[in-house]
C-alpha cells in the first residue's frame, strides 16, 4: 500500500497533537501515525497543565492558535494561579485536568482538523535522499511525504524500572518503539539517553483525607485560552475539586536510605540522567539530607476515576519499599496502591542537530519536537510541536522554513534557543529564571505578543482575530480614558489596585474589570518594560546579523580553536545565538563579526 501526504507526524503525544493541529490548519495534508490512537493526548505523568513558566507557554501556544489551552479549559477540574503573592510577571496559571477527558478532548479537537488522517502503526523507518521522501511502518506500509515530524516522547527503546524489575515499554501498559532509533542514527543523527520517573497512584476510597491540608482552587478560575478570556463570562464546564497537601517524615527517609542499593538510580542499573528539578523521592532524600519532611500533593486524576496522583514521591524503588513509604505517610496508612511508581529510560536526539525551526541540519524536511529533543513536560513538548508543525506546514506550502520565535518574544523562543545553544545534560524544563525578558513575557499579554504573528502565518482564524482585535481596541480606548482622567498616574502607584481606580474615578466603571486588571499590570510595569525594551533593541542588531549556515569556521582568521569547533558543531544562525553558546566569548563573536563584515564587503 502506498499513500501520499505532505507531512507525516510520528506520535500522538502533546508535541504530535499540536504539530498535527498546526500543520493541517495551515492547509497541509497530514497523517498522524501513532502506536495507539485511543491514547492520543494522554498525560503520561501528572494530571496537570501549566505552572510557573509552563503556564505562560500554554498561553503563548493558545495566542498563536494552538489547541492545548482550549483542551485544558474544557477538561480542568481545578484552576490555580501560582505565585499570586509575587508580581504578575511571574504568575503562572496551572490547572488540574481530568486526564481521561483531556485526552478525549484532544482527540475531539483533532477530529475537527481539515486534511488530517490518524493512523495506527509504528514508524520503523524514515527514507531520505537527501531530504525526507517517505516513512515506512513496521508492517511495511509506505507513506510518501515531504516532511516528517518525529515526536516519539519516551518510547524509543523505552525501558521501565521498578526496583530490579525492568520492562520494555514507553510508559506503563504500552510497548516501546524499537526500529526508529537505528534509522535516525543511520541518517547521521547522534542519539543520547535520558530518564524520567513517575509516582505511585492511590485508590481514593482508601485515603484518610482528614490527615491532609485541603488545597482548593481559585474562587474565580482564569481560563488558559484567550478565546474563553475574551468572552464576557466564562466558567469551567467541569465540576471543580480540591487537592490535598501532606508530607513525608524522617522515618520514611530512613527506609529510603536503607534501600538505596535497590534503587536503579543508585545501584547503577540506570545510567542515564534524570530531571534535577523534578527529582525522585530517593534523590531528594540524598540531595537534601538535612530535610526531615518533603511535601506531597494528592491530586485527583479525574472526576470519574478512583485514581489519586501522589505528586512529590516519584520513584523507581522496588514495589515493597514503595508500599512501606506510602503506609507511613500520615493519612495513607490504609491506602491501596493502584499502580507503583517507575522510571523510564529512552533514546533522544541531541538538539544541537536541529536549528531554531526544529528542522534537523542534516536531513531536509525532518523535524524533531518534544521529549525526543531532551525536554520534559507536556507544555515544552506542545510548544515545540507547534513550532515544528508551522515550519513543516510552510515547507509543504513551498514557503520559507523560517518561523522562529525570539527570546524576547516568547518563552517558546527561550526554550528553542536554549536547546540549540546549550545541549541539555538532563531533561530540560522551562523556568521563569531562564528568560532574561520575563517582565515582558507575562501570561496576561501573550496575545498581544503573538496573536498578530499567528495571524500572519495563517494559524489564527477569522473568529479569533476578530475577538483579539476587538479586545485590543477596547484596551487602548480604556487606556486613553485613564490618561484623560489622569487615573493612569494613580494606578501606577504600587499600593493602588483596579478597584481603587473605579472608586476614585466613577467614569472608569465603564471599563470591564478584566480590561482594568490588564491595564493595571501594563501601567505598573511600563517603566521596567521601557528599560527592558532598550536592552532588547540593543541586542537586536546581534540577533539580526545572520551567519551563513555553510560558513567555514576554519577560514575565520583569529578565531580560537575551541571556538572554531564549537561554532562548527552548533552552527548558530546569528551572532546573538553564537554568543549564547557555552564557551563562546564576546571576543570570539567580535572576530566573527569582523569576518562577516569583510565577507559582505568583498561580495558587494
Ligand atoms: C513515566 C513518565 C514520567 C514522566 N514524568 C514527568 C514529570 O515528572 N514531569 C514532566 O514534566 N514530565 C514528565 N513526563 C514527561 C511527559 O510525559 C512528556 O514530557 C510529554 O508527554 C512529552 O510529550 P511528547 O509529545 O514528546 O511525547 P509523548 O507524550 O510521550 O508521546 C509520544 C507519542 O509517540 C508515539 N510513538 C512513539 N514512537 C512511535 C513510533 N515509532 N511510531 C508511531 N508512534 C510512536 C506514542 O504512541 C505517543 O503517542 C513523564 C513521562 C513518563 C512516561
Amino acid at each position: 500500500m502506498n499513500r501520499d501526504y505532505d507531512i507525516v507526524v510520528i506520535g500522538g503525544g502533546h508535541a504530535g497533537a499540536e504539530a498535527a493541529w498546526a500543520a493541517s490548519r495551515l492547509g497541509a495534508r497530514v497523517a498522524m501515525i501513532t502506536l495507539d490512537p485511543s491514547r492520543i493526548g494522554q498525560m503520561s505523568c501528572n494530571p496537570a497543565i501549566g505552572g510557573l513558566a509552563k503556564g505562560q507557554m500554554v498561553r503563548e501556544i493558545d495566542a498563536l492558535g494552538g489547541l492545548m489551552g482550549i483542551a485544558t479549559d474544557n477538561t480542568a477540574i481545578q484552576f490555580r494561579m501560582l505565585n499570586r503573592s509575587k508580581g504578575p510577571a511571574v504568575w503562572g496559571p496551572r490547572a488540574q485536568a481530568d486526564k481521561y477527558k483531556y485526552a478525549l478532548e484532544v482527540q475531539r479537537l483533532l477530529a475537527t482538523c481539515p486534511n488530517l488522517e490518524i493512523l495506527r502503526g509504528e514508524v520503523a523507518q524514515i527514507e531520505a535522499n537527501p531530504a525526507v521522501q517517505a516513512v515506512v511502518l513496521a508492517d511495511g506500509t509506505r507513506l510518501t511525504c515531504r516532511a516528517a515530524i518525529v515526536t516519539t516522547g519516551t518510547f524509543l527503546h523505552g525501558l521501565m524500572h521498578t526496583g530490579q524489575r525492568q520492562t520494555e515499554g514507553g510508559r506503563v501498559g504500552e510497548a516501546a518503539a524499537k526500529g526508529l532509533s537505528a534509522c535516525l542514527a543511520a541518517l547521521g543523527l547522534e542519539l543520547g539517553r535520558l530518564k524520567t520517573g513517575t509516582p505511585p497512584r492511590l485508590r481514593r476510597q482508601t485515603i484518610d483525607f482528614s490527615a491532609f491540608e485541603v488545597q482548593p482552587g481559585d474562587d474565580i478560575p482564569a481560563p488558559f485560552s484567550y478565546l474563553n478570556e475574551y468572552r464576557s463570562a466564562w466558567s469551567p464546564p467541569l465540576m471543580q475539586v480540591n487537592c490535598w497537601i501532606g508530607g513525608t517524615s524522617e522515618q520514611i527517609h530512613q527506609i529510603i536510605r536503607a534501600n538505596l542499593h535497590r534503587a536503579p538510580m543508585y545501584s547503577g542499573q540506570i545510567q542515564s540522567t534524570g530531571p534535577r528539578y523534578c527529582p525522585s523521592i530517593e534523590d531528594k532524600v540524598v540531595r537534601f539530607a538535612d530535610k526531615t519532611r518533603h511535601q506531597i500533593f494528592l491530586e485527583p486524576e479525574g472526576l470519574d476515576t478512583d485514581e489519586i496522583y501522589c505528586n512529590g514521591i516519584s520513584t523507581s524503588l522496588p514495589a515493597d519499599v514503595q508500599d512501606q513509604i506510602v503506609a507511613l505517610i500520615p493519612g495513607l496508612q490504609n491506602a491501596r496502591i493502584l499502580r507503583h511508581g517507575y522510571a523510564v529510560e529512552y533514546d533522544m536526539v541531541w538538539p544541537t542537530q536541529i536549528d531554531s525551526t526544529l528542522q534537523t541540519k542534516r536531513v531536509g524536511g525532518l523535524f524533531l519536537a518534544g521529549q525526543i529533543n531532551g525536554t520534559s513536560g507536556y507544555e515544552e513538548a506542545a510548544a515545540q510541536g507547534q513550532i515544528a508543525g508551522i515550519n513543516a506546514g510552510r515547507l509543504a506550502a513551498g514557503k520559507n522554513v523560517d518561523f522562529i520565535l525570539r527570546r524576547d518574544q516568547a518563552y517558546m523562543g527561550v526554550l528553542v534557543d536554549d536547546l540549540v545553544t546549550k545541549p541539555p545534560t538532563e531533561p530540560y524544563r522551562m523556568f521563569t529564571s531562564r528568560a532574561e525578558h520575563r517582565l515582558h513575557l507575562r501570561s496576561d499579554n501573550a496575545d498581544q505578543r503573538l496573536t498578530p504573528l499567528g495571524r500572519d502565518i495563517g494559524l489564527v482564524d477569522d473568529s479569533r482575530w476578530a475577538q483579539f482585535t476587538s479586545r485590543r481596541d477596547a484596551i487602548s480606548q480604556a487606556h486613553a480614558l485613564l490618561k484623560d482622567l489622569s487615573a493612569d498616574d494613580f494606578l501606577r502607584r504600587s499600593e493602588v489596585q483596579w478597584s481603587d481606580v473605579v472608586e476614585k474615578y466613577p467614569q472608569a466603571a465603564a471599563i470591564t474589570s478584566e480590561i482594568g486588571r490588564r491595564l493595571e499590570i501594563q501601567i505598573k510595569y511600563e517603566g521596567y518594560i521601557v528599560r527592558q525594551q532598550r536592552d532588547i533593541d540593543r541586542m537586536a542588531g546581534m540577533e539580526t546579523k545572520l551567519i551563513p549556515p555553510a560558513l567555514d569556521y576554519a577560514s575565520v582568521v583569529g578565531l580560537r580553536n575551541e571556538a572554531r569547533q564549537k561554532l562548527g558543531k552548533f552552527t548558530p544562525r546569528s551572532l546573538g545565538q553564537a554568543l549564547r553558546i557555552s564557551g563562546i566569548t564576546p571576543a570570539d563573536v567580535t572576530v566573527l563579526a569582523i569576518h562577516l563584515d569583510r565577507r559582505q564587503r568583498a561580495a558587494t
